[in-house]
Order: structure tokens, then C-alpha cells, then sequence
């Protein structure tokens, strides 16, 4: 089937395999007669799809045995409460803003302990460029620091995770890495927790992915709700309430989709970093070397993921999203807050996704000159 390029933001593309194996198995999940929607969370086949999904994800990402992932709800804005409520203590916490989802990060914090802002990227332009780590203020006294390494609006991901040690804090680092999960790998040394809601990289809305170091558990506040205390969370492999069993589900298919992944000698996350470097190389080129499109992130900082674009000529917007759209290219109109045209190029997006989106980028452009 030949299927349109969709480039979402979230909920975002899924790997076409990965639908049409859930679409077989829709009315008679492995001879169980019933739908994955369908079964217990706490019978022998659900448990079977969360057990295989737990460990497949966990050797994708190559997370260490003392760190436990929880399948989780609420997204990443729910993560905004949950995180302070279980690390903060009622104390303080350092946030570095460098668009707008460690923004709202900071600010919902602020319900549940003291927010030091130990260092932001904000300027008359926007969120463009990423504070060097060596500037941070890290209040000593913080339990956590919060950073979110890919801003999915701004377009802004931090291409190394920072050393907290090595600048003088031993507070756990927290990462919101919901819009880059999976598409490349992660030091897990420099990461006390990481959020993400599945619905750019790892699958459909409704699931949460928390990974956190053991010793982070067990500190929650008093008034912490008890399905979002990682803890009585962790205590239950993830079924202390009914979890999100089909975006589960579709989540597992997709990391084995991930699993399967090969180029350039690379498999799993190795082969998916190699071709969203290409991918985002491709596109990046595209607009530094037009007259009509543009981005303004510094080149450090610029996401593989989320590429945010505008046309110098902003009357031409709608014309180009038509054009877009006639040729199966789905949902570039840029956030609200920013405008112009944005581009999430997520795992599931092939290179021939991109290079059928340069063509026409290039192709508009010169009708239009
Ligand atoms: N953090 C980041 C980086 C995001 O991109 C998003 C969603 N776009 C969120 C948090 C919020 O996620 P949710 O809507 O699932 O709560």
C-alpha cells in the first residue's frame, strides 16, 4: 500500500510493519480467540507481550540492570508533576530552559518544590541555540536537575548529555527525552531518570516510558498519588493500576521492529542514529541552501528529529502546505507558537520520506522564483 508521508509530531508515524502485523492480529491475538484490548493485564499472554516488551526495549537502549522501566500514563506533562513529586523531597530543583517543553517543565514543578533556573537559551529570536553546561548554575542544594534534551517545538537537542559530576553536582540528571527516545543512544551514566510519552518514537498515545535508577525510588511526597509513585509503580512491574495495554502492545511490536533494523554494518538503535543522521543532513542542506526556506537554530544544536522551517515569504505558506498535501506530504504546518513549517523526521520516517519532501521543497521553490 502505498501510504502518504506523515510528518507529525505526535502521535507521529508508525512503522507501517508494525501496523499491519497489529492489524492481523486485531480480532485473535496468537490463537488467544481475543484482542490484545481484550485480555486481563495480569494473564499469562499479557504479561507475556509486557515481559518481551521490558526486555527488548531494554537491550535497544542498553539500559544497566540497576535501573527499572516503567510502563506508565499521564504523558509527559503528567511527568512534569510526577517527577518533583517523587525527587524533589519538597526541596528544590535545577531546570535549564532551552525551549518550550523544559518551559512548562519548570513551571509545573513550581507546584511541588522550589525551581532554581540554573541556566536558559531563551533570546529575542527564540529558543535557538543550547547554554553551554560549563555556565550552568547548579544550586548545590538541588535534588534533581531537569533538562529536556529534545525541544520538539523549537528544534533545539542536545547531541551529548551533560556531566554533572564533572561540574561539580552530584544531584541525579532528569530527561525529558520524550520526542528523541530510541532514535539514538543514550549514556545512562549521566542519567538518574528519563521520561518520554511513547507517541512520537515508540508507539500510540497513552503510554508513558520511565526509566530510573533504583536509588531514586522510595522518596516520594506524602501526598504523591499512589499510581504515580515510581515505587509502588516499579513494585508491581508496572500493573499496580491497569497500564495502557495496547499502546503496550504496540509499543513491543515496535521495538522489535527496531530490532530488526539494519545498515551500514549497524543494527537496532546504532542503524536508527545512522539513518536519522542521513535523513536530517538531507533535509538541513535543503534549506541552508535555498533562498526560500530557513532555519534558525545554531548547527550544534539543531534536532534530528523536530525541523522547524519558515519561508522567507510568509503569504506562501498555505501554497506550500496545498502543494504538500496534493503530493502525500502530511502535517508540516509548524506549531502555533512559532509558525512556519516543522518537519518531525521520527525513526519511522524513511530517507525516502525526506528526500520526496526536498524534491518538492525545491520544486516549489522554483516555480515560485
Ligand atoms: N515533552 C516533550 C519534549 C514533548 O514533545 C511533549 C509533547 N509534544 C511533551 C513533553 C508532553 O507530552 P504529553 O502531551 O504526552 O503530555
Amino acid at each position: 500500500m502505498n501510504r502518504p508521508y506523515n510528518f507529525s509530531a505526535g502521535p507521529a508515524a508508525i512503522p507501517e510493519e508494525v501496523l499491519a502485523t497489529a492489524a492481523s492480529e486485531m480480532l485473535d491475538w496468537h490463537g488467544s480467540g481475543m484482542s490484545v484490548m481484550e485480555m486481563s493485564h495480569r494473564g499469562k499472554e499479557f504479561i507475556s507481550i509486557y515481559e518481551e516488551a521490558e526486555a527488548t526495549i531494554r537491550e535497544l537502549l542498553a539500559v544497566p540492570g540497576q535501573f527499572k522501566i516503567l510502563f506508565m500514563q499521564g504523558g509527559g506533562l503528567a511527568e512534569n508533576a510526577i517527577v518533583p513529586l517523587n525527587l524533589s523531597r519538597g526541596g528544590r530543583a535545577n531546570f535549564v530552559v532551552t525551549g518550550s517543553w523544559s518551559q512548562k517543565s519548570q513551571k509545573e514543578a513550581q507546584k511541588y518544590c522550589e525551581v532554581h533556573i540554573a541556566a536558559s537559551n531563551a533570546s529575542p529570536a527564540g529558543h535557538t541555540s543550547l547554554p553551554d553546561p560549563a555556565t550552568w548554575s547548579l544550586d548545590a542544594k538541588a535534588s534533581y536537575t531537569h533538562i529536556c534534551t529534545n525541544e520538539t517545538i523549537d528544534g533545539v537537542e542536545f547531541q551529548t548529555l551533560p556531566d554533572l559530576k564533572a561540574l561539580g553536582s552530584d544531584a541525579p540528571l532528569v530527561i525529558d527525552f520524550s520526542s528523541h527516545v530510541a532514535s539514538r543512544p543514550v549514556d545512562w551514566s549521566k542519567v538518574g531518570l528519563a521520561f518520554g510519552g511513547a507517541q512520537k518514537n515508540l508507539g500510540p498515545a497513552g503510554l508513558t516510558m520511565v526509566v530510573v535508577r533504583e536509588d531514586l525510588l522510595g522518596h516520594a511526597m506524602a501526598v504523591c498519588p499512589s499510581a504515580f509513585n515510581y515505587k509502588t509503580v516499579a513494585d508491581n512491574e508496572s500493573m499496580f493500576n491497569t497500564p495502557p495495554t495496547y499502546a503496550i502492545y504496540i509499543a513491543g511490536l515496535t521495538f522489535q521492529w527496531l530490532k530488526r533494523q539494519s545498515e551500514a554494518g549497524l543494527t537496532g538503535i546504532a542503524a536508527m542514529e545512522h539513518r536519522n543522521i542521513a535523513k536530517a543532513r538531507l533535509l538541513y542542506e535543503a534549506i541552508d541552501g535555498s533562498q526560500l526556506y530557513f532555519n534558525k537554530v545554531d548547527a550544534a544544536c539543531r534536532s534530528r528529529m523536530n525541523v522547524p522551517f519558515f519561508l522567507r515569504d510568509e503569504r506562501r505558506n498555505d501554497a506550500f502546505l496545498a502543494g504538500a498535501k496534493a503530493r502525500g506530504l502530511l502535517q508540516l504546518k509548524g506549531h502555533k507558537s512559532v509558525g512556519g513549517m516543522r518537519a518531525s523526521i521520527y525513526n519511522a520516517m524513511p530517507l525516502a520520506g525526506v528526500q520526496a519532501l526536498v524534491d518538492y521543497m525545491r520544486e516549489f521553490e522554483t516555480k515560485q522564483a
